[in-house]
């Protein structure tokens, strides 16, 4: 069972109502770099099942079309709460749709791209309607639909247009409803967090409390009342942000009842086994175990190169030695009678999104408990229960946390490094010779972006191994040898990225100094697709 609970009792909440617009999760985001709260849930929720009172509903845009058999169509009691709601694009048509179905058309000319708004002068001193209030005069929105009003609905005034949309912004003339036919939560409307702030803030009345260190206040207080005095917590880090900062967050919640265990497979960075263990023992007093399961892991690896069965091995492998450790720590003298009783895992916001949105009428909608790949056979089988902190935030409110934690810099900024490690950079046959020509390599590029001063303008960068080998000459001797494939990308959300421009100066003297440096080498090559189509990893 996962941990639920949520921080609605401490922060004012805006419900976000996803209809399954690929921007919904941005109106999250905009809401919290205003400092207010902010959660998405399916356009299918049952206001009853709530287990929270927002201050304001969004109902976000959408792919269908409201007069459409089978379209999505919100809980008649969101309409009865009595809390303000905007709907945006799809849900501005819902709104007007449910008052009277001849108030939206298909139109005839579809609207993408940027259109010229003009908040409309409701008197004669120029004011404007709440919603845009600061937004006089003419502002640049990012319209996609092609669906239309036609009609206002009854009690209804318009309060913004633009050339194509006579009802591009409309609100109630009593109550505190409101649409809107463009994106605000887009980076193309470049006031657009205005007009959220001045929905979430003014017209909900929505405290700007969200920060950081109100954050950690209150997870911390919750921790400790979730697993109470005695329970111990057990959870693996692997030297990234993630599970540093929330292996972090648990030792100042319960000390040493929190146990973090590292397990080396073999495949990790240069060094790293002894980086993690002096960050999080030495400098953040964590109480840490490293297993060395390198061989076990690399035996197993041997004649494996297809890409879902290294992952797979990887996977059970990694449970396995956990759950051997986790009954070591039980069985060990000075923690006689303890029990583990849960498990902490680094589940990030993105992966809850992902299992909550909406994905239309005929798709199952995923539940909270499918999150983020759990080793539910440890769950199930030791009765442990889930722990995660980290559940409600986005990468980098992850970060800040773990700045508010003291963690450092270098450790906070760190590029993320997948779970199955540099195994899976290894194309083709992972052997314990391959791994270390990447990790070489990779040891090699990454210092080069530092000197370079570049690593924090990059969000992932490191070296692969080509599955087939080339032919050199080196020394005026014939070589067939390993190709590195050198891969640098800029992104913010991972989920788009372009390949780092570096120079060709820069790559060339990167070239060098693997090919003589890293035995076994032959050539290097730079990546420079970007994703989509190719994904940040090869594998
Ligand atoms: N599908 C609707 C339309 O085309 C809504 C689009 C949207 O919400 N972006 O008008």
């Amino acid at each position: 069972m996962a941990d639920q609970e949520v921080p609605h009792a401490t922060f004012d909440t805006i419900l976000i109502l996803d209809f399954g617009s690929q921007y919904t999760h941005l109106l999250t985001r905009r809401l919290r770099e205003i400092n207010v709260y902010s959660e998405m849930l399916p356009c299918t929720q049952k206001i009853a099942d709530l287990p929270f009172k927002p201050k304001g509903i969004i109902l976000s845009g959408g792919p269908y079309s409201v007069y459409e058999d089978g379209a999505p169509h919100a809980d008649p009691a969101v309409f009865d709460l009595g809390v303000p709601i905007l709907g945006i694009c799809y849900g501005l048509q819902e709104i007007a749709y449910r008052l009277g179905k001849d108030n939206v058309d298909a139109g005839t000319e579809r609207e993408y791209g940027h259109a010229d708004l003009h908040a409309k002068r409701l008197d004669d001193q120029g004011h404007v309607d709440k919603l845009f209030a600061g937004l006089e005069g003419q502002i640049k929105v990012w319209m996609s639909h092609g669906d239309k009003l036609v009609k206002l609905p009854t009690d209804f005034h318009t309060i913004a247009t633009t050339s194509n949309s006579p009802y591009a912004g409309i609100a109630h003339q009593t109550k505190p409803l409101y649409g809107v036919q463009f994106h605000p939560e887009v980076t193309h409307t470049p006031l657009g967090a205005t007009i959220l702030k001045n929905f979430a803030v003014d017209i909900c009345g929505a405290q700007q409390n969200w920060t950081m260190s109100r954050f950690v206040d209150q997870e911390i207080a919750r921790i400790r009342k979730l697993v109470g005095e005695n329970d111990h917590v057990l959870g693996a880090v692997s030297g990234g942000v993630d599970s540093t900062v929330a292996a972090k967050l648990m030792k100042e919640a319960i000390g040493d009842r929190f146990h973090a265990v590292l397990v080396n497979n073999g495949c990790m960075r240069l060094n790293e086994c002894d980086i993690v263990e002096e960050t999080l023992n030495k400098h953040l007093g964590i109480n840490l175990t490293v297993v060395d399961a390198s061989k076990r892991f690399l035996d197993g690896l041997k004649g494996v190169s297809e890409p879902e069965k290294k992952r797979k091995f990887i996977g059970n492998t990694f449970i396995d030695v956990f759950e051997e450790e986790a009954q070591k720590i039980e069985a060990e003298a000075e923690h006689q009678g303890a029990k583990i009783k849960w498990f902490l895992q680094g589940t990030l916001y993105p992966d809850v999104i992902e299992s909550i949105s909406f994905k239309g009428p005929s798709a199952t909608i995923k539940t909270h408990h499918n999150v983020g790949g759990l080793p539910q056979r440890m769950i199930d089988g030791q009765g442990m229960r889930l722990i995660e902190p980290l559940r409600e935030l986005f990468k980098d409110e992850v970060r800040a946390l773990g700045r508010q934690l003291g963690i450092a810099h270098e450790l906070v900024m760190r590029h993320p490094f997948p779970g199955p490690g540099i195994a899976i950079r290894v194309l083709g046959e992972v052997t314990p010779e391959r791994v270390e020509i990447a990790r070489r390599a990779d040891h090699i590029f990454i210092s080069m972006i530092r000197e370079a001063g570049l690593y924090d303008q990059i969000a992932q960068a490191y070296a692969a191994l080509d599955p087939s080998k080339a032919v050199g000459v080196m020394g005026d001797k014939r070589v067939y040898a390993e190709i590195i494939i050198l891969r640098a990308v800029e992104t913010t959300d991972f989920m788009t990225a372009r390949a780092f421009p570096f120079d060709n100066e820069f790559l060339s003297r990167c070239s060098t100094r693997i090919i003589n440096e890293v035995h076994g080498v032959s050539r290097v090559l730079y990546d420079i697709s970007s994703k989509p189509p190719a994904t940040i990893e090869m594998e």
